[in-house]
């Protein structure tokens, strides 16, 4: 494994499951020589359950568990943004931020939002409103391209991740050449932004899926585009943090890519895989 670090991470100051030092221990445990912090940021929607509600709590314990690990582990401050926030506006970027995650978790559809990732019901039924599965992913798609497009985050979270539920073509035929080419239409428009992409294994964690996001016919258009990419775990808890990087290492390598995004001091540097 070459990556020793992994920039999406959340904590029980979000929907994780240990505590911000439980998990610097275990990234420590795994050799990374650095761990940055993905915290849900604030949204102020009433139900979202995902949320940091104590930010200020959330950026000084990061503060002193950077300096008590200094000597161990470089951590960076960070935030996994949502593309909207209350009254529908974009999220601003915490000047506490080393770095930020860009991420669409909703289908915004005419009658309300649908989560993308929470149950395959909701799934379902964002796609009985939008009546097919072109007009559910073009909600999708064109939400997060202009999330990325008008907020300068650094990294795109999980790019396809309406295929989540969709395991063994459950809901629609990714191999479908309609839907393909429908994504990679985005796709395009993402990459030029030039912000990175993240592989994310954090859904075969959760064992939802059994590769990473996004699918090889995306890695392998970013690769054409030379799109930059980083191997992130979106881990939730202890047991997740390195989970499946050998795996995805192999995966970019067997698509061609030689080296990824790591986050330094200095900004974002490319490192051999
Ligand atoms: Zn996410
Ligand atoms: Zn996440």
């Amino acid at each position: 494994m070459t990556t020793k670090s992994n920039l999406h991470t959340h904590s029980t100051f979000c929907d994780g499951r240990n505590s911000i030092e439980e998990m610097i221990l275990a990234a420590i445990d795994a050799g990374f020589t650095s761990l940055g912090f993905s915290g849900h940021a604030p949204t102020q929607f009433p139900d979202d359950d995902c949320q940091i509600t104590d930010i200020d709590g959330y950026f000084n314990e990061l503060e002193t568990m950077k300096r008590k690990y200094a000597e161990k582990i470089t951590i960076f401050k960070g935030l996994e943004l949502e593309s909207r926030v209350l009254g529908g506006k974009r999220p601003v970027i915490d000047p506490r931020c080393d770095y930020t995650i860009g991420s669409d978790h909703l289908f915004w559809t005419p009658e309300g939002p649908f989560s993308v990732d929470y149950t395959p019901e909701e799934w379902n039924n964002a796609l009985k409103v939008l009546k097919d599965v072109e007009k559910l992913m073009e909600c999708y798609y064109e939400e997060l391209v202009s999330f990325a497009q008008e907020v300068p985050f650094d990294i795109i979270g999980h790019v396809d991740l309406y295929t989540k539920f969709n395991e063994g073509g459950r809901f629609f035929d990714e191999n479908d050449p309609r839907l393909r080419n429908l994504a990679l239409y985005y796709i395009d428009k993402l990459a030029a932004t030039g912000k990175i992409f993240e592989i994310n294994t954090g859904a075969i964690g959760k064992e939802y899926r059994s590769t990473p996001y996004p699918a090889p016919f995306i890695l392998k258009r970013l690769h054409q585009l030379k799109a930059p990419v980083i191997i992130s775990s979106d881990s939730h808890s202890v047991r997740t943090i390195s989970c499946y990087f050998d795996q995805a290492e192999k995966l970019l390598k067997d698509i061609g890519y030689t080296e990824q995004m790591q986050l330094t001091e200095k900004g974002f540097v490319s490192v051999p895989l």
